[in-house]
C-alpha cells in the first residue's frame, strides 16, 4: 500500500511478465501492461500505481538511504512528492488518501507472489535487479511459512 495515499501499489516486474505470458499465448494486440519508463501512454497502471521505494526525507536533501527512511509509495505520489521535505509534503498533500468503506486490505502483496511464480519459471530471463527481488521475496515467503 502507498504510504502517502493508501492506494494498493503494484510490483512492476509482474506486469512485464504478465504481458510476456499473454504474448507467449498468442496475443498480438497492444496491451500496455508494461513499459520500461512507466509512462501513461505505455503503461497506465504503473504510471498510477507502480510501487516505488520512496525516501521519506529525500536522499537529495540529505535523507538517509536506510530502512528507517524508506517507504513504499505509488508512482504518482512519488512524482508529486519529489524531493519535498516531509513536513511540507504533509501540509501540501495533493492526492486524497483512499479509505476503505469495508475496512483496509490486510493481505495485498502488490502481485509480488505472481511475479515470484513467473520468475521461478524463467530464472535465466531475469535481470540482475529482478534476481535480487526474487531472492528478497523468497526470503519473505520463507519467513511466513
Ligand atoms: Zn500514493
Amino acid at each position: 500500500m502507498c504510504r502517502w495515499c493508501n492506494r494498493p501499489v503494484i510490483f512492476a516486474p509482474v506486469m512485464k511478465y504478465l504481458e510476456r505470458e499473454l504474448r507467449n499465448s498468442g496475443r498480438v494486440e497492444p496491451l500496455s501492461y508494461y513499459q520500461a519508463h512507466w509512462t501513461r501512454d505505455g503503461a497506465p497502471l504503473l504510471d498510477e500505481l507502480g510501487a516505488v521505494i520512496d525516501h521519506i526525507e529525500a536522499f537529495s536533501a540529505g535523507g538517509a538511504h536506510s530502512m528507517e527512511n524508506f517507504a513504499t509509495a505509488c508512482n504518482k505520489c512519488n512524482g508529486q512528492k519529489s524531493a519535498m521535505p516531509i513536513a511540507e509534503w504533509n501540509k501540501r498533500f495533493q492526492r486524497k488518501p483512499v479509505k476503505g468503506k469495508n475496512g483496509e486490505p490486510q493481505h495485498w502483496d502488490g502481485l509480488s507472489t505472481l511475479f515470484f511464480l513467473f520468475a521461478e519459471r524463467d530464472r535465466n530471463g531475469l535481470t540482475a535487479w529482478e534476481r535480487d527481488w526474487l531472492k528478497a521475496l523468497g526470503g519473505m515467503r520463507a519467513d511466513r511459512s
